[in-house]
Formats: structure tokens, sequence, C-alpha cells
């Protein structure tokens, strides 16, 4: 008989399938009417009703099945009733048949981290601009991001009728990325895309010292490396803090895996043990191509103004 695949396959098969129903989730609130708004840090820093379900679903689904990774989530819930609706306990099977990297296959349970960011996107959520949320599940191994996986639970909803509304994302370094066409930015371009709600002069200041030819804003983390893999934009720029380990861990995972790069303003990477420090302090930037062409022109007094 075969071998039973390696625990990162398993987890991350199982991942997939609860990243699916947290985007029936996503749709079912939205559809539903009432998104039960709390700001936890003012008008810009939001939880819905969406946040809560799907972090519960999400954190809840995994734990039952491993229930010795550490699994942390973005949102703070105060009750951990959980109902058996929101649990998800179904795997993609054609994840279980892809061959584990070598070095993954020996992992245990207690030294995988899931950095999971249930709805990335919120305030656009609350605005109505679908397309820019993600459900983001991010799997890391001795601090690094090694495998992810990003649903947008609206792709193709402008896109009419006849279109599948939806599509899951997923990534495992050494094996690849999954769920969309890969596609390199216009050459000799220089598109920045950065963030939508949380912009300061620090922010602005960057990207204008990077002399884009076009500068694309819109929400998320997720929604940002989703651009970049698709050619969308060449460079993702975000010069402050803001941004946390469950913003990063699935999009870096995923970009990774196609031999892009992610890292603080700086050039550090980032580290996803689950001791870490959950602010990325010093900012984003992040390329599928040409990392070096953007570090090596992010300005001193940008890089002074912030600190890892
Ligand atoms: P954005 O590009 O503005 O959508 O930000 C990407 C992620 O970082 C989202 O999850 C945001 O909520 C988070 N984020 C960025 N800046 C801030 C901030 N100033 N306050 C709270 N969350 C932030
Ligand atoms: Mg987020
Ligand atoms: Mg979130």
């Amino acid at each position: 008989t075969m071998a039973s695949p390696a625990l990162l396959m398993r987890v991350v098969a199982s991942a997939y399938s609860v990243a699916e129903k947290a985007a029936t989730i996503v749709r079912n609130v939205m559809a539903a009417g009432d998104l039960g708004i709390v700001e936890k840090g003012g008008a810009n820093d939001l939880q819905t009703k969406a946040d809560r379900l799907v972090q519960m679903s999400i954190c809840a689904s995994l734990a039952r099945k491993f229930p010795k990774v550490t699994i942390i989530g973005e949102e703070e819930l105060s009750s951990d009733e959980v109902t058996e609706e929101l649990i998800e306990n179904g795997h993609c099977e054609e994840i279980l048949k892809k061959t584990c990297p070598a070095q993954y296959t020996g992992i245990k349970e207690e030294e995988l981290v899931i950095w999971v960011d249930p709805l990335d996107g919120t305030k656009e959520y609350t605005e109505g601009l679908l397309d820019h949320v993600t459900v983001l599940i991010g799997i890391a191994y001795g601090g690094k991001a090694i495998a992810g996986v990003i649903n947008q639970p609206y792709y193709n909803y402008e896109a009419g009728a006849g279109a599948v509304l939806g599509r899951t994302i997923w990534g495992v370094l050494g094996i690849g990325a999954f769920g969309f066409r890969l596609t390199e930015a216009p050459a000799g371009k220089h598109i920045v895309i950065t963030t939508r709600s949380h912009s300061s002069t620090l922010v602005n200041d960057c990207i204008s010292a990077l002399n884009p030819d076009s500068v694309i804003r819109v929400g998320g983390a997720g929604n940002k490396i989703i651009q970049l893999i698709e050619g969308k934009a060449s460079a993702y720029v975000f010069a402050s803090p803001g941004c946390k380990k469950w913003d990063t861990c699935a999009p870096e995972a995923i970009l990774h895996a196609v031999g892009g790069k992610i890292t603080d303003i700086h050039g550090n990477s980032f580290q996803y043990n689950k001791e870490v420090k959950h602010m990325n302090s010093a900012g984003v930037l992040a390329t599928l191509r040409n990392y070096d062409y953007y570090a090596s022109r992010i300005p001193n007094t940008v890089k002074q103004s912030l600190v890892p």
C-alpha cells in the first residue's frame, strides 16, 4: 500500500477546503446584509461578522484535525462556542497527490505554525470593493513561510453570470503555486501597488521616490500579492507599520514558491515562529521579478523612519 501523505501535504490539502468553506461564509454574510461592524482600532481597523465566523471556522476545523499545530488568528474572539455547521473536514485530493519536498517530509505537528487572516481587506469588504477581499492561511516551519492558501471569494464577481465566482490559490516551496496563471508585469514599466485605506506621508513619499509609471491603490495584502503574480503590478511597496504576520505568511509562501521575494522595507525577511511579534513594523516590499531594482531605490530617510 501507499505510504500516507506527509503531514505538510495533509495540512495544505485541508487548508484548501477550509478556505473554500470560509469563502462561502464571507459571501453568505454579505448576502444576508448585516455585517455587524466593530471598530477594533478606529474607522480604518474594522471587524465584521464574517471576520469572526470565518476565523472560528478555520481555526476550529484545522485544530480538530491537527490538534498539536499552533494556530494564530488575527481576531480576538471572546467566545469559543463553535457550532458544528462551521466545521469543514474535507480536503483537496489533488494536493495530496503531489510529492512533499524531501526537506519537509519529517515535519511534526508541533513544529508547524499556521497564521490565519480570516478576511483580508475588511475595510474594502464593508465598502463593496469585493474582489479586494481574500482569506489567508499561511503555514510556517522553522520560522519560514513554506506553504499557503489564498482564497478570493469574489474573484470574477464583475465578469457576469456565466463566470465561476471565487477561486483558491495554493502553493508550497519546492512544489510551486497553483490556481492562477503566472504572468510577469510589462517589461520596462514600473507599476507600484500599495494600500488604498492606510496611506500616510511616508507611504506616499516612498512611492514618489521610486518614480513609478503608475500606482495602483487597492485593499488587502493577499490581493496585492495576487496582482504581482498575475502581472498587474511590478512591486508592492508599503512604507508603514500596520501589516501583520497573518497578512504576509500565506502570500509570502505563494510568492516565494514562484520565485518572487517579499521583505520589510530594509530587505529583512519576515519570521513566522510562534513567539514572533505580530506587527511587520518596517513595512513591506515585494516583487515577482526585479526585487533589487526597487530595494536599491528605497530612500534612506524612509528606512530610518521604520524600525523593524
Ligand atoms: P492594506 O494594504 O491597507 O489593505 O493593508 C494590508 C493589511 O494590513 C490589511 O490587513 C490591513 O488591515 C493591515 N493594515 C495596514 N495598515 C494598517 C493600519 N494602519 N492599521 C490597521 N491595519 C493595517
Ligand atoms: Mg489583513
Ligand atoms: Mg483580516
